[in-house]
Order: structure tokens, then C-alpha cells, then sequence
């Protein structure tokens, strides 16, 4: 009797213990997942906007500036690097 009653309590241990494991597995799997997938869309979004941030560029040395640069600074940089205007050298830039 003893050892069906050890060897009862032994497997509910066992099916118990794994099934914990299985739900803390299943509950970090989905963490994991969530956190991957949150992960995922910033790191694109701010790739995203990384590259719309740094769209104007320079025609002259190809530096490139991010969109909020002022019309001053990209004046100064075609004026004192390339004695150009701003027009010459971010023709696309709308002031
Ligand atoms: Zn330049």
C-alpha cells in the first residue's frame, strides 16, 4: 500500500510539477513573443522614421540631415564647406 500511494504522489509531483513548468514555459514563450514582437515594430518604426529623419541630403558631399536641420545650419554648411547656397546644394529642400 505504501509503495501505490508513494508512487500516486510521485506521479501527481511529477504531472503537477510539469504542468507548472509548462504553463511558466507557455506564459515566458508568450512574454517572450510579445515583447519580440513589440521589439520588432519599434526597432521598425524607428528605422522608419530614422530614415525619414535623415532625408535631406546634401547634393555637393552626400551628407545627409535630419529633416528638422533649419534652412540657416544647411545654408552655412553649403556656404562655409562648398561656398554654394542652400538651393545648390539640397535643391529638394522646401524652406
Ligand atoms: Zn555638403
Amino acid at each position: 500500500m505504501g509503495n501505490v500511494s508513494r508512487s500516486l504522489c510521485g506521479v501527481n509531483t511529477t504531472y503537477v510539477y510539469s504542468t507548472d513548468l509548462f504553463s511558466q514555459g507557455a506564459k515566458a514563450q508568450q512574454k517572450r513573443e510579445r515583447n519580440a514582437a513589440k521589439a520588432g515594430a519599434t526597432a521598425k518604426s524607428q528605422t522608419k522614421s530614422n530614415q525619414a529623419a535623415m532625408n535631406i541630403v546634401c547634393q555637393t558631399c552626400k551628407q545627409a540631415f535630419m529633416l528638422t536641420t533649419r534652412a540657416p545650419a544647411l545654408e552655412e554648411h553649403a556656404q562655409s564647406r562648398h561656398s554654394k547656397t542652400l538651393a545648390e546644394c539640397f535643391p529638394t529642400y522646401v524652406k
